[in-house]
């Protein structure tokens, strides 16, 4: 009989654990299927119950439909040769490094090739996207940066093809919007980000009416785009030409976010396309909401959220999958 694994015991709270922890198949696998079907294995074809486990080849047979599966089905892991003996610390690496962790480092670590690993990075950035349900409420901080095309560094080809002549253009570079509730449902601030066409009023308030509280007291600095937000909110003002905090008046919270999401784009991620920009901002977010956890508990998290998502190479790139991994 397949026992499950009951994942919030033994459960690795180092690196080091992980890596050894999970470089036994038999327990990787356990340890994935506990998560998925914590009431007991199901067939994902037919919902049957009666799915006997082969040992040998880590898969259930189900005894109604027939059909084979192995627990990486219906997962960001399904069809993927990379066994869960590297995908797990791969896990474990990208959400608990404080600045990321680039496709080089996983590629070494984990003796994959750096293209295997920038899709296995992508897969897992998927699988820890926030799922954003309910408004912020209470002070909620707003605020605006913009990311990558240092043009100054640039090639000057590079800077051609982009359309680039002068050295201060903001062509390039990529405007994000950040939303920080400062005491969240567990007393902790949390944000969300997204990638926006620009700081204009009709880019910027859609995002605020949808994520924050009608009613809530709102801070910004003094950008003209903030106006209208007096109407549905109590709109507090920090000009930056004068101060940078006035008592509770502040967007310190944000300024903070953008300095670590800025690290990590800069040391770790030296070439994010702003195509894919929104996955590397997911990440960070992630990592900034779940900051009071253990490793452990926000790895096991993670884990727990792989399920039913599925992210394939030609998606991510619109190319076919190199064979080599
Ligand atoms: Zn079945």
């Amino acid at each position: 009989m397949y026992a499950l694994y009951m994942a919030t015991e033994n459960t690795p709270d180092t690196l080091l654990g992980a890596i050894t922890y999970f470089a036994d198949l038999d327990v990787a696998t356990a340890f994935v299927a506990g998560l998925r079907w914590p009431n007991g294995v199901r067939c994902p074809h037919c919902d049957s119950v009666d799915t006997p486990y082969v040992q040998s080849r880590r898969i259930w047979q189900c005894k109604n439909c027939r059909k084979q599966f192995s627990v990486k089905v219906g997962s960001i892991f399904e069809d993927s040769p990379i066994p869960l003996s590297k995908w797990l610390p791969a896990m474990w690496l990208l959400v608990n490094c404080k600045n990321g962790v680039s496709s080089y480092e996983i590629a070494r670590d984990l003796g994959v090739t750096q293209k295997t690993a920038w899709f296995m990075l992508h897969r897992l950035r998927l699988a820890i996207q926030a799922k954003s349900f309910d408004k912020f409420g209470g002070h909620v901080e707003l605020d605006e940066t913009f990311i990558g095309g240092k043009a100054r560094n640039m090639h000057y080809s590079k800077r051609k093809r982009m359309g680039i002549t002068q050295g201060k253009s903001m062509a390039g570079k990529v405007a994000v919007f950040g939303l920080l509730e400062r005491h969240g449902q567990d007393g902790h601030s949390r944000v969300r980000v997204a990638s926006i066409k620009s700081n204009k009023r009709r880019h910027l308030m859609p995002h605020v009416m949808d994520h924050v509280e009608r009613g809530s007291t709102v801070h910004t600095d003094s950008l003209t785009s903030y106006v209208s937000l007096e109407t549905d909110y109590t709109h507090k003002v920090i000009d930056h030409a004068e101060a940078y905090v006035d008592g509770e008046v502040h967007t310190n919270g944000l300024e903070n976010f953008w300095s670590l999401l800025k690290r990590s784009i800069r040391g770790t991620y030296v070439s994010v396309e702003p195509f894919h920009l929104f996955r590397y901002l997911d990440e960070q977010v992630y990592r900034f909401n779940s900051r009071k956890q253990s490793d452990g508990v926000r790895f096991l998290e993670a884990c727990a959220s792989v399920f039913g998502k599925r992210l394939t190479y030609s998606t991510l790139t619109g190319k076919d999958l190199p064979q080599s991994c």
